[in-house]
Formats: C-alpha cells, sequence, structure tokens
C-alpha cells in the first residue's frame, strides 16, 4: 500500500500518482484497489477534487499530461527495452520510478537506453544502479506510469499486457525502433555454422540468425506484429520463442537490429 492517510487526509503524493495512474488508462476501481485508497475517493480525485491549487505550478514534462513533445523514435526503442527488461517500481516517497536491466557485457546497449530514456523525459535525471552482472538504468518521476501504462502488480508474463492506441500507433509509425529495443533487450543475434567438403577443401558456412524469447505471449504478439509489419519472416519453434533465420529476413533485422554490442 502506497501513501497511507494520516488523520484521513491522503498526502499530496499519492493523489498525484492515482492521477497519474488514471492518466495511464487504468479505472478507478484498479487505482484504488493498488493503492488502498476507497474507490469514491479516486473518483472525487479524478474530478478535480483534489487537484493542486494551480495546475501550472508543475512545468510541462509529460506528452501525455502537458504539451510537451514526444520523441516516438526513442519511445518506441524504449517501449521495446521496457517490454522486454523493464518495470516501474514506487518508491517509499510514492514516486514512481522506470527501471530497465541491462547486461554489463553490452555497454553499447545500456548506453542508448540511457539516451532513449533521457530523450523521452527530458526533465528526469537518468541514474545507473550496479546490480550482480548488470546495471539498472533508473528515472524518477509518476509520469513513467502516462508512458508506461502497462504497469501493474506482477510479472509481466502473468498479466494481459495490451498497449493502448496511442502506442499502437506509434509503434506503427515506428516498428523497427520497437523491435530494435525487444531484440537487444530479450533477444540475440547467433552464428550457426558447418562446414562442407568442396573441390577446393573444406568450407565453412555461417547462418547467422535471430531468436526473441519472452514468457508473455502478449509481448511475442506485439513482437510478431512489428515483424509482420515490415514483411519479415520469422517462426515459432517453441511457444516462448521467435526465431528469424531466413537469409533475406536476417539481412532485413542486420539494417536496424544487428548484434549486441
Ligand atoms: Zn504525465
Amino acid at each position: 500500500m502506497v501513501g497511507a492517510s494520516v488523520n484521513g487526509v491522503h498526502p499530496q503524493a499519492t493523489v498525484d500518482l492515482a492521477l497519474a495512474l488514471r492518466a495511464g488508462g487504468l479505472d478507478a476501481t484498479e487505482i484504488g484497489r493498488s493503492l488502498g485508497v476507497p474507490k469514491s475517493t479516486i473518483q472525487y480525485w479524478c474530478r478535480g477534487g483534489r487537484r493542486p491549487a494551480d495546475p501550472r505550478a508543475e512545468p510541462p514534462v509529460c506528452p501525455r499530461c502537458h504539451e510537451f513533445p514526444l520523441d516516438e523514435f526513442r519511445y518506441a526503442h524504449l517501449l521495446g527495452h521496457y517490454l522486454g527488461d523493464g518495470h516501474i517500481s514506487i518508491s517509499r516517497r510514492s514516486v514512481p520510478c522506470l527501471s530497465i536491466y541491462c547486461a554489463d557485457d553490452w555497454l553499447g546497449v545500456r548506453a542508448e537506453v540511457m539516451a532513449s530514456m533521457s530523450a523521452v523525459m527530458t526533465a528526469s535525471k537518468v541514474h545507473l544502479v550496479a546490480r550482480t552482472g548488470c546495471h539498472a538504468v533508473k528515472s524518477y518521476t509518476k509520469h513513467w506510469l502516462c508512458l508506461f501504462p502497462q504497469h501493474g502488480a506482477g510479472p509481466k508474463h502473468a498479466r494481459p499486457i495490451a498497449l493502448e492506441p496511442w502506442q499502437q500507433e506509434i509503434v506503427e509509425r515506428e516498428p523497427d525502433r520497437l523491435l530494435r529495443g525487444l531484440f537487444h533487450s530479450d533477444g540475440c543475434r547467433i552464428t550457426n555454422w558447418t562446414e562442407k567438403q568442396t573441390e577446393s577443401g573444406t568450407k565453412r558456412y555461417e547462418y547467422p540468425r535471430y531468436f526473441f524469447s519472452n514468457k508473455s505471449t502478449d509481448i511475442l504478439g506485439i513482437a510478431t506484429t512489428a515483424l509482420d509489419r515490415l514483411g519479415v519472416a520469422y517462426r515459432r519453434p517453441r511457444w516462448d520463442l521467435v526465431s528469424v533465420a531466413r537469409r533475406e529476413a536476417v539481412a532485413r533485422l542486420d539494417e536496424f537490429v544487428g548484434p549486441k554490442y
């Protein structure tokens, strides 16, 4: 439970959080349940009962709450990483924190995630926090809930993950950026090889291929829809795996994904 009330008055941070969740698409019942606040109170806040006296007090920072431009190119990339290896947690001070985990083996990928996070929410600083074998790229603001309304309790594969219509539009405009984020978080590019005897001696043949693996069928569906949109052929060798192995399909992904680096 976030932000217990003191003498029946909920802290402003809880009100702000509820309004951010509402902007992200949750209804009053869902918000009330996740914050431990009665639904009627949430509805009162959403009607404007507890808005700050001057709504312009906060400088414009959020593409959903304010007239603030969204860098869709960077957002689609960040969305891919969020769906792959990201989550939003609520700090003890009721401030939502977006974390994306990046393995220490791929410093280039991590730098890109930091750049995208910074470009999407320009007013919030990006931090690096060391974990075992990886770093969490983190940024604090309640507005991450507006930009990633897929936030919810429990792991992503244990609940439905559906894109909001405005996210769907961005993904349709930037499917390659989304796929770059997805494959660079939960995917890989590997090279299989075989040797064949020819008249001129032993020849080595290499077969690069991409895999994307995820335990959420919804996220797998988001990935394959983007592949379909770009005409990239794939197979589903296992329920939790997408494989791209045909030569021309691999070449197409190489144009905008490529190996982790
Ligand atoms: Zn917002």
